[in-house]
């Protein structure tokens, strides 16, 4: 991996040091020099060859697996970026859409043009756009109406299928929270938030040797709740890396999660994004300090392999000027109460 030298900033060379060895049941297996999450899609970022937008995506590279982690608000952005990191999306494992979002999924239209076939995992949702299923007994029958004024004549099939928006995708639905893989568990936890609730989201939690990496999209279900799923697998939680939907939270809000992070959970190593929000990125970095881990867009964080790792520490501030400029005029479009697709939709059909 190649990481800037900036001169004023200083490198911790032991960071997140994972040697994948263990075969244990529930933690990953597997070794090799790329160990690493990639950001490719963010509102802020010092790699100059990545497009700055709103949303968030991320290449998970754990214990030999290649997880592509949602695919960013646009899909020309998310392939430019994709080719500036010289992502191969033919060679995916899988892919994991946290939420129904539109700054999470609107890049996947590009993934499925170059992957048709690769496995998605989305949260199931009741008539969602991933796709859904319900037993025809859902409804109510009244058997006298005469067959033509019934549904199916009045022999429905026993299980009813609804369609996803992308026809064909190799969809699987997550209705709770399930170990996909030896060690590499999608936690499935539902918003309770007004404007979202009922939403469902998926986090991705691979449990390593070190403790748990946990990537998460945008939170939605409260970075707390997340955070306490993950716990739940391995209290030992070594990174903790995406959005934590704090955009607009009050500093008292903050203040209590920021803790709950540090002091109950004992987080080893942040490195928010996304939909975290300034005032945010500010108070994790000043308590969690050189354990602050900077990672705007074309950030590699290694979560492995320690001979190469090196990351852009907490000494530094979480935001300098021209991250501030862009994140600021991006940040304009969170929409806490989640209305920005309908809004964008709207305003497409006004042109
Ligand atoms: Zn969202
Ligand atoms: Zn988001």
């Amino acid at each position: 991996m190649i990481l800037r030298s900036l001169g004023t900033f200083s490198f911790c060379l032991t960071v997140l040091m994972m040697p994948v060895l263990s075969n244990a049941q529930g933690v990953v297996s597997g070794s090799g020099p790329e160990n690493r999450i990639t950001i490719l899609y963010d509102a802020f970022g010092k790699d100059a060859s990545m497009r700055k937008d709103w949303g968030f995506s991320a290449l998970v590279e754990v214990a030999g697996k290649r997880i592509l982690f949602d695919t960013g608000d646009n899909r020309d952005i998310f392939a430019a970026n994709v080719k500036a990191k010289n992502v191969d999306l033919t060679k995916l494992d899988f892919v994991v859409l946290s939420h129904r979002h539109g700054d999470h999924m609107a890049g996947l239209a590009h993934v499925l043009s170059v992957n048709p076939t690769v496995k998605i995992y989305a949260p199931k949702e009741g008539f969602g756009i991933f796709g859904s299923s319900l037993p025809s007994s859902f409804y109510r029958k009244a058997e006298a109406l005469p067959p033509d004024m019934r549904y199916f004549d009045g022999t429905p099939p026993e299980v009813m299928t609804f369609g996803s928006a992308w026809q064909g995708a190799n969809f699987e639905l997550i209705d709770k929270t399930t170990e996909i893989a030896p060690g590499i568990t999608l936690i499935a936890l539902v918003s309770e938030a007004p404007g979202t609730r009922e939403l469902k989201e998926l986090s991705l939690a691979i449990n390593t040797p070190d403790g748990i990496v946990l990537v998460v999209g945008c939170s939605h279900p409260g970075i707390d709740k997340i955070v306490e799923a993950a716990a739940n697998i391995n209290p030992k939680i070594r990174l903790v890396a995406g959005g934590f939907h704090l955009v607009v939270a009050s500093d008292d809000a903050i203040s209590k999660i920021v803790a709950t992070l540090k002091d109950t959970f004992k987080v080893e190593n942040i490195a928010p994004g996304h939909c975290t929000g300034e005032p945010t990125f500010a108070a994790l970095k000043q308590a969690f300090g050189d354990r602050y881990i900077y990672a705007g867009v074309g950030t590699a964080l290694e979560v492995g392999s320690g001979a190469a790792a090196g990351q852009r520490r907490g000494e530094a501030p979480a935001l300098d000027t021209d991250d501030l400029v862009s994140y600021r005029r991006l940040a304009a479009r969170e929409d806490p109460f989640g209305l920005a697709v309908w809004r964008r939709r709207l305003a497409n059909k006004e042109q």
